[in-house]
């Protein structure tokens, strides 16, 4: 607790691109909940406090940490470890620290291949040709950058957590509930779920939650959603040949994208009892295809345009591949 009796609250961002945080201010007038209930001890996008802040506090004085963003370098690492020693409750909060996320393609490739990539192609006007260094002798002084990881890894795979929020970002109606949540535990009402419990989800799939129409219809090729002349309304963009993602992914956001024209990209996460996104996938889109012989089916899977982001867009680094051979030996 702190002086004014409160419990603290602490977020951080870590690999991610920041929605997340953008997403805690979407529950509107229930931040002001947040600020009555909690004292907030560390948010450095929002307010001015430094590492060494958190590092002077207690062990586990800190009752709730939402953590977003995928491990990919060795700061996001220390400051796992230093939230996770700081805190009761520490929440994988999004789709990076729960799954990796976007961030988290980049483990089809070598940390040199990022670099790459990032300094030395057409994007990036660099005639130098500077590479980044770990460590710069600056007449100020030594300043120092974190070093990349070889591959990015889940908040998971870094210290025990407690509860996973998915999302990219999560839906604020879930962060609110969540939030009334603790405070009811707070005041004795309610009780916490047992540990490792996925919360502000829900635990079917985005296709129990959607409204189109199924009727079985069988295709013989996926399409682009850009490329379709007409898109049916009413029909299930899958049956359609539009390569949807709600069979395999956890129920929660009230089928957002479907609901608005737009295939599911699996931001969820995994559907309860589901080990490996995109096996689960593969396997709802074989049952959608008008074929029984195998090789017309390999025929028509390779129309779809992209794979890797159609099956593992959010959750490589949290799949059973995980990464790239290359990747993992950290070349
Ligand atoms: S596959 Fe997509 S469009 Fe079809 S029912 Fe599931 S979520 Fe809706
Ligand atoms: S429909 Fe899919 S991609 Fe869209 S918000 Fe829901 S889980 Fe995420």
């Amino acid at each position: 607790m702190s002086a004014n009796g409160k419990p603290k609250f602490a977020m951080y961002w870590a690999a991610s691109c920041g929605g997340c945080e953008i997403s805690v201010l979407n529950i509107h007038e229930k931040i002001l909940e947040v600020d009555a209930n909690f004292d907030i001890v560390f948010w450095p996008v929002a307010m001015d406090f430094k590492y060494k802040d958190v590092e002077a506090m207690e062990d586990n004085s800190i009752l709730l940490t939402l953590f977003n963003g995928g491990m990919r370098n060795d700061e996001n690492e220390h400051i796992a470890r230093l939230l996770r020693k700081k805190s009761q409750l520490l929440v994988a909060f999004g789709s990076c620290a729960v799954e990796g996320g976007i961030p988290g393609l980049g483990n089809l490739g070598t940390r040199q291949s990022i670099l790459e990539t990032a300094y030395f192609t057409v994007s990036t006007e660099n005639p130098g040709e500077i590479y980044p260094q770990t460590s710069y002798q600056a007449v100020e002084g030594e300043l120092r950058l974190p070093k990349l990881n070889p591959v990015l890894k889940t908040l998971a795979q870094v210290v025990p957590v407690d509860y996973y929020m998915p999302g990219c970002p999560p839906e604020p109606h879930q962060i609110s509930a969540v939030i009334d949540l603790v405070l009811q535990v707070l005041q004795g009402k309610a009780e916490l779920p047992p540990k490792g419990t996925v919360i502000g989800a829900g635990p079917s799939t985005v296709c129990d939650e959607c409204d189109r129409k199924r009727d079985q219809k069988r295709i013989k090729k996926f399409v682009r959603i850009q490329d379709m002349a007409h898109i049916d309304p009413e029909i299930c963009l899958l049956e359609q040949g539009i390569p949807c993602n709600g069979p395999a992914t956890r129920s929660g956001c009230d089928a957002r994208c479907p609901s608005v024209g737009a295939q599911c990209i699996g931001c969820y996460g995994p559907a309860q009892g589901a080990i490996d996104f995109g096996a689960r996938l593969m396997s709802a889109f074989a049952s959608v295809i008008d074929s029984n012989d195998p090789d017309e089916i390999d025929h028509i899977l390779d129309t779809i345009p992209d794979p890797a982001g159609q099956f593992y867009r959010f959750n490589l680094a949290n799949s059973l591949l995980r990464s790239s051979k290359s990747a993992w030996k950290g070349e």
